[in-house]
């Protein structure tokens, strides 16, 4: 049986690990990170495109255990009057709704799911180089360990040492124009009016802030800051007390809940470049392949790049189940796979990325105009489309190679 290893077990990995082994492939899971995964207490929204593929990978009971759901979008303006209120993705649809929750709590119902499955999960894991022969990948790992497979998958995130292997010369992931701050308070004013579930988007004059009420009356927020990243002395030497206040400065001109709710958040605050990967780099070699952001990581202005791995996961285990999973179909049949599954995924994936870009820029140089319908930013992801519909189904096949996704 071929033997597929993933690196990474973040969303991505932790999800191509269920794929696969779904369909009928001996899968084995390394993770860098001792214990958990690698993230720094942020939530995000997974939309409904993501909940569909999760769905799909048998994976979506678990996930809606955890946070809450989102079915309505509202948009505010910097004195605080409703531009609009839109409905989010299939949100009367509960199993496939908007979900808003924490990115570890997610990456660890992935990987519980994982374990339960029998899938080796290998911790404190970290690649630090590949060889593809003939006859296989050889893996090495920082403890100064080494494995062997059929086929890599590199699920190893932003700053993917697969990617590094692949592509030596390629891209580095760069600064994409944003300071994103998030946290959460249970001390926040209660949200006044309109349906509950909704999400709401401000556009304020001097930052992008949107903030949730979990049913239990925790407030997730964040806000995008448009100018210099913050630097590697700041990001150490700044506290919850100092972001706060540089951040209420910014929010505190304008008439909207922003200003209160940061200001009722004590120390779970937190701040992070947001960084992306430039478009129409290295995906693959022959035995050897990225996934999630590792390919083609996007600035978070869309709020799509979990979902986007989660895509990803589902189309490539499609893609080499087709290769067939048993008896160790002939390399040309592997890479044949690879190269189906990155013609169908990298013209959405990286439209996302220009897109996330093109918006974190209209945010950056203030152009946009007030008092506009929603930006694609604040209604993401328009659609589950048919075609997205019939990629993502596990049960129908993949369309002929050589015709678009
Ligand atoms: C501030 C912020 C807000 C965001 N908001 C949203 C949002 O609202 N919605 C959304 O969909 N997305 C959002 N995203 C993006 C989302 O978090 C990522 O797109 C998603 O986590 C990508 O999943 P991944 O599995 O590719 O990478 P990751 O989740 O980063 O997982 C990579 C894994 O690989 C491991 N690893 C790294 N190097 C190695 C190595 N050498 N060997 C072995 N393992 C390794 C890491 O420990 C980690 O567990 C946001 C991102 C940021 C920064």
């Amino acid at each position: 049986m071929t033997r597929i290893m993933v690196v990474g077990g973040g969303i991505g990995g932790a999800a191509v690990a269920l794929g696969l082994h779904k369909a009928g492939f001996e899968v084995t899971v390394h993770e860098a990170h001792p214990d958990g995964g690698d993230d720094a207490g942020a939530f995000l929204t997974l939309a409904s495109n993501g909940m569909r593929a999760l769905a799909q990978l048998d994976a979506a009971a678990p996930v809606n255990g955890l946070g809450f759901p989102l079915r309505t979008m509202s948009v505010l303006d910097e004195d605080g009057r409703q531009l609009a209120t839109v409905p989010l993705g299939e949100h009367d649809h509960a199993p496939t709704r908007y979900r808003c929750l924490r990115r570890a709590e997610l990456g660890e119902a992935l990987r519980a799911e994982v374990r339960r499955r029998r899938i080796p999960l290998r911790h404190a894991a970290r690649l630090t180089g590949l060889t593809e022969s003939s006859g296989g990948v050889t893996v090495r790992f920082a403890d100064g360990g080494t494995a062997h497979a059929d086929l890599v998958v590199g699920a190893d995130g932003l700053h993917s040492a697969v990617r590094s292997q692949l592509d030596p010369d390629g891209d580095r992931p760069q600064y994409a124009g944003q300071r994103v701050f998030y946290g959460y308070t249970a001390d926040a004013p209660a949200p006044s009016g309109g349906p509950e579930d909704r999400i709401t988007m401000i556009r304020g004059s001097g930052a992008a802030f949107g903030y949730a009420h979990s049913p239990d009356g925790e407030a997730y927020w964040f806000a995008r800051v448009p100018g210099p990243p913050a630097s590697a002395e700041e990001l150490a030497g700044t506290g919850p007390d100092g972001w706060r206040e540089q951040l209420l400065a910014l929010l505190r001109p304008d008439r909207t809940p922003a200003a209160d709710i940061v200001a009722a958040t004590t120390d779970r605050l937190m701040v992070t470049n947001a960084r992306h990967l430039p478009p129409g780099g290295r995906w693959r070699g022959r035995r050897t392949v990225l996934l999630g952001d590792a390919a083609h990581a996007a600035s978070p202005a869309t709020g799509q790049g979990a979902s986007m791995a989660l895509e990803d996961a589902v189309v490539l285990a499609k893609a080499l189940r087709e290769a067939g999973p048993d008896g160790g179909p002939s390399a040309a049949a592997h890479e044949a796979a690879l190269a189906r599954y990155e013609a169908l995924r990298r013209p959405r994936a990286e439209q996302n990325t220009v897109t996330s870009a093109r918006l974190t820029a209209s945010r950056t140089d203030r152009r946009s105009p007030a008092g506009a319908p929603p930006r694609d930013s604040e209604r993401p992801a328009p659609g589950v489309d048919e075609e997205l519909l019939r990629l993502l189904d596990w049960d129908t096949p993949l369309p002929p190679a050589g015709l678009p996704a």
